[in-house]
């Protein structure tokens, strides 16, 4: 794995001109519309809202170790982990790396402890068993009855400001970013998609226009069923709406999990100011005007303080939901669905060429989900251009509303 960080160029270095529409602008879009400009494409994102305003902008900010996946999937924890440390390197300044507690509650999580431990060793991940006193002096807050506890090196990052550096760098490189702009339509010609069919929103109209391109790339999340439905195909996608509930005051600096197989209301996440408690997971048909229900609500507030009993008393700041985009479709719970991501070729699965969907994965693996989405991209384009996205400092998230990304 590469371990400098070298400084972006302001333009792309090859000039391989085929250009590429990006459909989606939440953190999946922005990475890759990011690697496919760094590779020297030509690249329109269009969003049909602001920036973020998907799944992305809603989550609850945990920059996953892959602690959590390691019981049930050490390749996706692998791959986690390696994308910490990746990100720590090109985007730091949009991330906290306190690391984090799971901590056992009763006797069944505590005898998980080891297993639990050597999951994450085979995954990669350097995890190690504390005494339960020491947790407890590294974060007062802990609930003091945990019978055991283990180290992470699990963070927090911003939800915003990961996405928005992604967005200046394509920026920087040349891409054209463009929020309030819908995809409505897809023009096909002899099994292929040719053009697509936008709303400017921005405009006063809501103007409507064709943009062409030599690909199509749909990285809308939750959203992927709807749009892969306009190009005619059908993609396997479960929206998994999930809330999240913020109290006012930092009560820990790491993150603090429950010690068991993933489950609802098992993470508390330090996000500046605030603590944030989540999630909970349940089907929806549609993503759009995901809201949190009362009775959520209130199991997140008694979640949050079997992991930390202050969180009972402090003032809720907000409570909201986002649907998680996972990538298949359920026969029970969402929880049996893979937390994996999937980039879909739809020439050789459906016949349709020149178009590919990217869902699921998670906010913490946006760089990886683009890589593998951009390969794709580049192979079927014939473009020869590798991923270098792990090699370059991304610029500030500041700079892409101050132009500094223009
Ligand atoms: C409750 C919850 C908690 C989570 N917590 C974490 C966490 O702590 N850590 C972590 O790593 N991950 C977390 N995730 C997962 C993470 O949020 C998602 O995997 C990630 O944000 C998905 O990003 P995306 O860009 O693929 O999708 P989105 O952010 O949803 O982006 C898709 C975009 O496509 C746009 N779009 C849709 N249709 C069109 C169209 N026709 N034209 C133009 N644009 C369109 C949408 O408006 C949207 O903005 C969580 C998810 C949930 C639900």
């Amino acid at each position: 794995m590469k371990t400098e960080t070298a400084i972006l160029p302001s333009c792309a270095q090859k000039q391989q001109r085929a250009r590429v529409l990006v459909i989606g602008g939440g953190g999946t879009g922005a990475a890759l519309a990011y690697d496919l400009a760094l590779r020297g494409l030509s690249v329109t994102l269009v969003e049909k809202g602001e920036l973020t305003s998907g799944t992305t902008g809603r989550h609850h900010g945990q920059l996953h170790s892959g602690a959590r996946y390691a019981l049930g999937d050490r390749t996706i924890a692998r791959e986690c982990y390696e994308e910490t440390l990746i990100l720590r390197r090109i985007v730091p300044e949009a991330i906290e790396y306190n690391g984090g507690l799971f901590v056992a509650l009763d006797e069944e999580e505590a005898e998980l402890a080891p297993t639990f431990v050597e999951a994450c060793r085979e995954s990669g991940i350097p995890a190690r068993e504390i005494e339960p006193r020491r947790a407890c002096e590294l974060e007062p807050a802990i609930n003091p009855a945990i019978r055991r506890a283990v180290w992470v090196p699990d963070g927090s990052f911003d939800a915003f400001r990961v996405p928005l550096a992604f967005f200046a760098a394509a920026r920087r490189l040349g891409a054209e970013i463009r929020p309030w702009v819908e995809v409505v339509g897809f023009e096909r010609s002899n099994g292929r998609i040719v053009a697509a069919h936008l709303i400017d929103r921005l405009s006063q109209t809501a103007r409507e226009e064709r943009l062409e391109a030599d690909f199509f790339v749909s990285a809308t999340g939750a959203w992927a069923g709807k749009v892969g439905a306009l190009a005619g195909v059908d993609v396997p996608i479960t929206p998994a709406p999930g809330a999240m509930l913020a109290v006012r005051g930092r009560l820990t600096d790491r993150v603090l999990s429950r010690l068991r197989r993933a489950s609802d209301g098992d993470i508390l996440v330090p996000q500046r100011g605030l603590s944030i408690i989540g999630s909970t997971e349940r089907l929806a048909d549609n993503p759009d005007a995901v809201l949190p229900t009362e009775a959520e609500a209130e199991f997140l507030k008694r979640a949050g303080a079997e992991l930390a009993p202050t969180f009972a008393k402090a003032e809720v700041h907000a409570v909201w939901a986002a649907a998680r985009p996972l990538a298949g479709r359920a026969s029970g719970e969402g929880r049996s669905i893979s937390r994996d991501f999937a980039v879909i070729d739809h020439s050789s699965r459906d016949g349709l060429s020149g178009f590919a969907t990217v869902i699921g994965g998670k906010a913490t693996v946006l760089r990886a989900m683009a890589e593998k989405s951009a390969d794709l991209v580049c192979r079927l384009l014939g473009v020869e251009a590798s991923c270098d996205t792990a090699r370059y400092a991304l610029p500030s998230w500041r700079d892409f509303y101050s132009g500094g990304g223009a």
